[in-house]
C-alpha cells in the first residue's frame, strides 16, 4: 500500500499536470525527448472541434495517433494532455520549405498548444478569452522551460507555428493568430512580426536596393520573418522592401509571399 502511494506520487510527478487550472486529460501519445531539451513552443489552431475538452478527448483516441502538450478553447478553458518532459504527437515530417533549422524530430525539442477552431480551414480569430488564456499559458510554458526565448523564433529557440515546419500540408496552421499582441503581451517588446515565402532564390542586401551590398541569400520556399516594410528600389513595379527580422538586410517585396493571416502592414 504503501509502495502503492509512493509509486502514485511518483507518477504523478512525472507525468502529471503541470499548468495551474488546467483541466488534466492525459494522452497515451507521447515518447520520451530522447535527450533533447526544448527549445522552441509551437502554436496549431485545431481546423475543426467545439471545444478544448473535446479536443482532449480526441487525443486519448488511439484513432487520433495525435496529441499536443495544451489544448486552449475558445472559452479560455486550458486542457493539458502531455506532461512538458516528454515529446507530444503535435507536429508531423520536416517539409521542404521549412524554417532552416528543423533537424531532429520537431516533437523532441518542442512544447505545443493547440488552439480551437471550429472552421476547418483555421480562419477563426482566437477569441479575446483564448487570446487571454494562451498567452498566460505561454507565459507560464516559458517560466517552467527557461531554454525557450520569448521571441519570434530563429535557431536558437522561441515561438512560431505549425507551418514553420510543415510549410505545404500545415501552411494554415494555426492560421490567424495574434503574434504582436502577444509579444507585446509577453514582454512588452511588441516585436512586429510578419511571416512569408521567397517565391525564388533571393539575394539579402546591405540597403533596400541591388546597388547594396550582398550579405546575405534565401532559398527558393524559404519561409523568411521580417520586421519591417521600407521603400527602395522599384523592382519589376514594386518599391517596397522587406527588412528581415533578425536584422540582417533587405529582400525585395516582389519576391516576397505573405503568408496568410499577417498583420496588415505586411501586404
Ligand atoms: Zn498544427
Amino acid at each position: 500500500m504503501k509502495l502503492l502511494l509512493l509509486l502514485c506520487l511518483a507518477v504523478t510527478f512525472v507525468y502529471g499536470q503541470q499548468d495551474p487550472g488546467a483541466i488534466w486529460i492525459p494522452s497515451p501519445h507521447y515518447n520520451s525527448r530522447n535527450g533533447y531539451s526544448v527549445k522552441w513552443l509551437i502554436v496549431h489552431g485545431t481546423a475543426g472541434g467545439s471545444s478544448a475538452v473535446a479536443i482532449g478527448e480526441w487525443f486519448q483516441n488511439p484513432a487520433s495517433q495525435a496529441s499536443t502538450h495544451y489544448v486552449v478553447g475558445q472559452d479560455g478553458t486550458v486542457v493539458q494532455c502531455v506532461n512538458e518532459g516528454w515529446a507530444a504527437w503535435g507536429n508531423g515530417v520536416v517539409e521542404g520549405g521549412s524554417d532552416s533549422w528543423w533537424g531532429v524530430n520537431p516533437n523532441w525539442v518542442s512544447i505545443s498548444i493547440e488552439h480551437v477552431k471550429s472552421n476547418t480551414d483555421n480562419s477563426n480569430e482566437l477569441t479575446g478569452p483564448q487570446a487571454a488564456a494562451s498567452f498566460n499559458l505561454i507565459r507560464n510554458i516559458i517560466a517552467r522551460n527557461p531554454g525557450i526565448r520569448m521571441a519570434y523564433a530563429n535557431g536558437d529557440g522561441g515561438i512560431t507555428g505549425h507551418f514553420s515546419m510543415s510549410p505545404q500540408s500545415r501552411a494554415r496552421c494555426p492560421g490567424p493568430f495574434p503574434w504582436e499582441q502577444m509579444f507585446n503581451d509577453l514582454n512588452g517588446s511588441g516585436q512586429p512580426t510578419c511571416m512569408g515565402s521567397a517565391t525564388t532564390a533571393l539575394n539579402i542586401r546591405a540597403e533596400p536596393n541591388t546597388n547594396s551590398a550582398i550579405v546575405g541569400g534565401v532559398p527558393m520556399h524559404n519561409v523568411v520573418n521580417v520586421r519591417a516594410k521600407v521603400l527602395g528600389e522599384d523592382i519589376l513595379g514594386n518599391p517596397y522592401w522587406m527588412q528581415l527580422h533578425d536584422g540582417s538586410g533587405f529582400i525585395a517585396a516582389y519576391y516576397f509571399n505573405v503568408h496568410i493571416t499577417q498583420p496588415g502592414w505586411c501586404y
